[in-house]
């Protein structure tokens, strides 16, 4: 792919002043009720940029409202598929037509580099258009007389407001994973992106009504945690869709819970990357390159438990160490950079936290360690060795360029540490072995087991997780059903 690399574009930030957005509510762009704002920091330079409104509860409430009120009056939901097909593929260009703006605000906001937030850009139009191919694709089917004198069939009808919330790491490509199912399938949608990365959602805000999408039926409201919550709480919010941490997950299932609101949750992972033997060990090394330091290892799937056959580990651990010494990190936005800053203060200070607690356990660490001498929110690419099943750093979800490293025996012991985990999002499987190969595919409790590659992903693939990993399935056809309430028929015909 040819990636536009934009040349001179700090300079040009650095002269002017940033963007101050509005919210999108009922189909207007409003400031918060009372007007506060707060500003998004560039993890780069560590200095502020944009500010965006500080949404309140009353703010939530009107938008909760604007998106019941579209609902209710059935414009969206009742318009003929084709044409809600027609305004999701517009949309899609119209993102398209923006992708080179929207992948760098996306990487101002996150830190993350350009490449990866361009081609997200793109994927996210292309999603965009695959749901709204899929909007004509939505049908119930009919059961010939289940009973004597009975007719009957079945209909798939839109559930109401969603709430989609959304997490910082990859804004845009986790918001369109929920909002374009939600509206091919006719509801309506209150938007919370998250406090570290909101421009970049209300720039797709600014596209709805061009797509030809009714006011009111996509509202954005901007804000930290009691905003979510906010959103969570409102009994005119019928379904809530989420990506972030496995604690706020819980928090929002349990409220939820209370009113029988549905949930869809894609929460942590701590995803084991399996090296046996007879590996190509250059391709395990891309794949680590690409599924963990390429991220600063913040992807909720991020290959950062990597388990190595005994035979070759020492010889694993050197090369590992080399490629972590080795990855240029740097301004996101150069395209030699190979590694950008971690997304916010709160990431910084959590990542170093660990490796006080790696120090404080005594771990082997063969490569980083540290934070950089650097304004930006750095960490150095780093490995562990050696590291056991109870350490705090094998165990929990560190959202860092942090590699945990352990040896196995053989294939059992293998899948034994690798499902020795509360987290089942993701899985690779490095072997030659296309037996052993199929049985770790069985064998790994996971959403997505990966064989010989890392990180690969299409919208016609489902994803999401095991265990405290999530519940439900994001992207594929699978995502219509989260989306639809099944409605049964009954037709008296004696
Ligand atoms: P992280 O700690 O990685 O930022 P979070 O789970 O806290 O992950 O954040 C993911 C999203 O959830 C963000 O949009 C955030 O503002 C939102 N959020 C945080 N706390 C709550 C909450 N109690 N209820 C609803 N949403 C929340």
């Amino acid at each position: 792919m040819n990636i536009p690399f934009p040349k001179g574009l700090r300079e040009k930030w650095a002269a002017e002043a940033g963007p101050t957005t509005r919210m999108l509510i009922g189909g207007e762009w409003v400031d918060a009720d009372d007007g506060a704002r707060f500003a998004c920091t560039d993890p780069f330079t560590g200095q502020e940029w944009g500010s965006v409104p500080q949404a309140t509860e009353t703010d939530v409430d009107r938008a909760v409202q604007a998106a019941h009120q579209a609902f209710e009056a059935g414009v969206w939901r009742h318009m003929p598929a084709a044409s809600r097909a027609a305004a999701l593929r517009k949309l899609g260009d119209l993102i398209e037509a923006r992708a080179e703006e929207i992948a760098r605000t996306e990487v101002r906001e996150n830190g993350k580099l350009f490449s990866e937030m361009y081609y997200g850009a793109l994927a996210f139009a292309s999603d965009a258009r695959f749901f709204g191919a899929l909007a004509e694709t939505v049908h119930g089917y009919t059961i010939d007389r289940p009973l004597p004198g009975f007719s009957a069939w079945t209909r798939r009808e839109p559930i109401g407001v969603i709430a989609a919330i959304t997490p910082w790491n990859t804004p845009l490509n986790l918001l369109g994973w929920k909002l374009f199912p939600a509206l091919a399938t006719g509801n309506s949608v209150v938007i919370k992106p998250s406090e570290v990365t909101p421009i970049s959602t209300l720039m797709v805000g600014e596209l709805i009504a061009e797509a030809g999408i009714p006011s009111g039926v996509v509202n954005i409201v901007t804000g930290a945690g009691a905003v979510g919550q906010a959103l969570v709480s409102h009994p005119l919010v019928d379904k809530i869709c989420f990506t972030g941490s496995g604690a706020t997950g819980a928090k929002i299932a349990a409220i939820a819970a209370q009113r029988h609101a549905r949930v869809s949750l894609e929460l942590g992972g701590k995803s084991p990357n399996i090296v046996f033997d007879d590996a190509d060990i250059d391709a395990v090394l891309a794949g680590i390159a690409s599924g963990l330091f390429s991220t600063a290892g913040q992807a909720c799937n991020a290959g950062s438990r990597i388990l190595v056959q005994q035979g070759i580990y020492d010889a694993f651990l050197d090369r590992l160490a080399t490629l972590a010494r080795n990855v240029r990190w740097g301004d996101p936005l150069d395209p030699g950079s190979q590694m950008g800053p971690l997304s916010s203060t709160a990431q910084l200070a959590k990542v170093t936290s660990y490796f006080d607690c790696a120090r404080d356990e005594g771990l082997r660490v063969i490569a980083g360690g540290n934070r950089p001498d650097h304004g930006g929110f750095f960490v150095e690419p780093t490995v562990y060795a050696d590291v056991a099943m109870d350490s705090r750093l094998m165990l929990e979800e560190i959202f860092g360029p942090v590699a945990v490293v352990i040896s196995f025996q053989d294939e059992a012991e293998a899948i034994r540490i690798a499902n020795d985990t509360r987290f089942g999002l993701a899985a690779g499987v490095w072997t030659r072995d296309l037996a052993r190969a199929h049985r770790m595919i069985e064998a790994v409790r996971a959403g997505t087991v990966w064989v010989n590659t890392y990180r690969v992903g299409a919208h016609t693939i489902p994803f999401g997780g095991f265990k405290a990993s999530g519940i439900g399935r994001e992207t594929g056809i699978d995502a219509l059903d989260a989306y639809t309430e099944v409605k049964s028929v009954w037709v008296n015909i004696s």
